[in-house]
């Protein structure tokens, strides 16, 4: 029986900022039946990086990077991207909650000493004082 040797299928790299680029270090050493590029339809093997390389530069091949950038691969880097900012956004949230919740509380506490104070005020008809913060802080 014999084997046939495939040739690798080449495929762009994905840069820090989310756009596919060339890559232009791959090692041929360890390709043993060069790379196939799917850009071009008639099978053509690059077999050396300077090959591969002076077709990175050719239109078809820009052409071809233009689009894989445009289509799902590109999406699936934003929806990886998106997920991460969806769960740093829920983080957050979920700690703005914890905050309003503590504050909720205190203001419940200070309304009940206004109502409190409120009450003995109107007991008082003599001095007819206002709240300051200073009484809410000497109220036990
Ligand atoms: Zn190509």
């Amino acid at each position: 029986m014999e084997i046939i040797a495939e040739p690798d299928i080449y495929a762009p790299i994905l840069a820090n900022d989310g756009v596919f680029v060339d890559d232009k270090h791959i090692n041929f050493n360890r390709l043993a039946n060069g790379i196939r590029c799917p850009c071009n339809n008639r099978n053509h093997i690059h077999i050396t990086a300077s090959a591969l390389k002076a077709h990175f530069n050719t239109a078809m091949h820009k052409r071809w990077l233009e689009q894989y950038n445009s289509n799902s691969h590109n999406s699936e880097a934003e929806a990886t991207q998106l997920r991460s900012d969806l769960s740093d956004a829920k983080r957050l949230i979920a700690q703005k909650d914890i905050i309003i919740a503590q504050k909720d509380r205190h203001i419940r506490s200070l309304m009940d000493t206004i109502r409190l104070m409120s009450s003995a005020n109107t007991d008082d008809t003599s001095e007819n004082k206002s709240l300051t913060s200073d009484d809410l802080l000497d109220f036990d």
